[in-house]
């Protein structure tokens, strides 16, 4: 813009100057045209009167030299002449000033020569005798005077351009700066009158920008912020192949470190044939799933379309690990179920059969029945812990939460437990005072009941349990101390498993089941299970329960 206002100001100044120069040679040459045909007329006048009062002798004398002098008849012969002789001049009837003189008394005229470089202004006076004196002074034309007067016409054109260049400069910059120094940001007001519904423009503008890119920051927050708190990998690429985002979780599952490139490939970051085909089935307009090789990731693929054309892909990483070990375990568990199961049942069919054969002696039949009745009790245990543990699995059962004193519980259990301590001669104590907890009491009551249980019957002969029960700052706590056979420190975090047994022997007789029963029980109820056993010497379980609210 500035180089266009400096243009038009010295295109402007220098056609003023130049035209300006081209009518003030005008105007002189016409001015000077003017005095010199005056001044003509004086000398003819003059020169006439001379003529008149002494004669052609006068003609001969001192006549004026830069001018010609010519005096022709009334009929136009050219009597005398100062330059040239009159003899071999021919009429000058014909001459414009002299035709003027001879019909009006007085005639001037200018005439070029060929080469336009000089002019001759002619001044023709009649006298009174009827002849005409005529009077011719010759000039330069305005190209030679201008041509003569060029160096000093130049140097004022050259200096007059030059301050018509600094003056433009001058002023361009001037009227530039007032807009240059506009705030694009902030445009609050016009520099110029002119400018003001511009400016206005830019403001709106400016308010309209900033709105929409505050959106798109939170938008691009919120986006940002749904997908790094996603376990699952995302990934966007283009039509090429290349990455255009990707949250931590995919790099993660992708298992690559730092920061992608830009305009990395997504085939780079993970060479499987199973990812490659995702992405190349996405991009051919195709959705696809696959287990990648390790089990444990899957990548979902879905073309991303765009006028009817593939622009690019989404692919979503899941990390399928927790299932696949889900899935393994539950194969685990059915496979120990009917394991479990066929045992007692294979018992008490074979048991069955022989009774029905007869070859039981009917002395011995209450026996027989007495193995079926204890097989199918097992039996009831084990689908009873399994019904238990899978209404913990399904969340729990049912049942009001309540307080529950572990005091009153730990009583109870010992008494049901007492047959059964008094078959193994071991002593049963039971100490401290009531400890309110808040839970599920039937959930409550399995955890003791499980944890006296084992206390009694991997103890030895002669042994005695030590139930303790506190209510501390912590909240409940009970404590089952028993003198058995205590847990290697190898099987400590697996007693916890289901069906898991220290001695494959099941000489315990248990279902494999309770400490399950326990761990899960006390998760539901946020409580605590430690275990401190000294193989040989003895187990220690304590179970702490979160401090009942006010
Ligand atoms: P079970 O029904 O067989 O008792 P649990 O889940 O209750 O099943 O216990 C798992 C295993 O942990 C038991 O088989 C036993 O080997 C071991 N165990 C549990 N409690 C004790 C304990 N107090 N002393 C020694 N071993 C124990």
């Amino acid at each position: 813009m500035k180089r266009q206002i400096f243009r038009a100001i010295l295109t402007v100044a220098l056609a003023v100057l130049l035209s300006g120069v081209a009518l003030i040679m005008g105007v002189l040459c016409g001015y000077f045209q003017d005095r010199m045909t005056a001044e003509l007329a004086k000398s003819t006048a003059y020169i006439a009167h001379g003529l008149e009062t002494q004669g052609r002798a006068y003609l001969t004398g001192g006549l004026p030299r830069d001018s010609r002098v010519t005096w022709v008849a009334a009929d136009g012969t050219v009597l005398f002449d100062s330059r040239e002789d009159p003899a071999g001049m021919e009429n000058h009837a014909g001459r414009e000033e002299i035709r003027d003189a001879l019909l009006l008394g007085h005639g001037a005229a200018v005439r070029h020569s060929d080469t336009l470089s000089q002019k001759t202004v002619y001044y023709a006076l009649r006298l009174e005798d009827g002849s005409v004196l005529r009077l011719a002074e010759t000039q330069y034309s305005l190209w030679l005077l201008l041509l003569q007067a060029m160096q000093p016409v130049a140097l004022v054109v050259l200096l007059a351009a030059c301050l018509a260049l600094w003056l433009a400069g001058r002023v361009s910059r001037r009227l530039v700066e007032p807009i240059n120094a506009i705030d694009l940001d902030e445009p609050d007001s016009a520099a110029y009158e002119e400018l003001a519904p511009l400016v206005g423009r830019l403001r709106s503008q400016n308010l309209r920008i900033r709105r929409q890119v505050a959106d798109l920051r939170r938008q691009r927050e919120e986006f940002a912020a749904i997908t790094e708190n996603m376990s699952e990998g995302l990934l966007v690429i283009d039509r090429e192949t290349q990455v255009l985002s990707y949250n931590t979780a995919a790099l993660r599952l992708l298992g690559v470190e730092g920061p992608v490139e830009a305009g990395e490939s997504v085939l780079a970051l993970d060479r499987e044939a199973g990812f490659r085909r995702c992405v190349e089935e996405a991009l051919a307009g195709r959705r696809r799933e696959e287990l990648l090789g390790d089990l444990c990731r899957r990548v979902l693929a879905s073309p991303v379309e765009q006028d009817g054309a593939v622009a690019g892909a989404v692919l979503l990483v899941l990390d399928v690990t927790e299932r696949e070990q889900r899935e393994a375990l539950r194969r685990e568990f059915t496979a120990n179920v009917s394991h479990e199961l066929k045992t007692p049942l294979t018992a008490i069919l074979g048991t069955a059969e022989i009774l029905e054969n007869g070859l039981v002696k009917p002395g011995d039949i209450p026996h027989f029945a007495g193995n079926i009745r204890r097989e199918a009790q097992r039996l009831i245990g084990l689908v009873n812990d399994i019904i238990k543990l899978s209404r913990l699995d399904e969340g729990g059962p049912t049942a009001q939460w309540e307080t529950v004193d572990l005091y009153r519980t730990a009583e109870d259990v010992l008494e049901q437990l007492r047959p059964a301590a008094e078959r193994k001669q071991v002593t049963v104590t039971l100490e401290g005072g009531a400890a309110p907890v808040r839970g599920v009491p039937q959930i409550v009551e399995e955890i003791v009941y499980n944890l006296c249980d084992n206390a009694v019957a991997y103890n030895r002969i002669g042994g005695s349990v030590a139930v303790t029960v506190s209510a501390g700052t912590e909240g409940g706590r009970i404590a089952v101390s028993d003198t058995g056979t205590g847990i290697p420190r190898e099987a400590r975090e697996r007693v916890f498993e289901r069906f898991y047994r220290v001695d494959k022997s099941h000489s315990g007789g248990g279902t494999g089941l309770g400490l399950s029963i326990v761990k899960h029980g006390a998760a539901y109820l946020g409580a605590r299970v430690e275990l401190d056993s000294e193989p040989g010497r003895g187990s220690t379980f304590t179970v702490t329960f979160p401090p009942v609210g006010p």
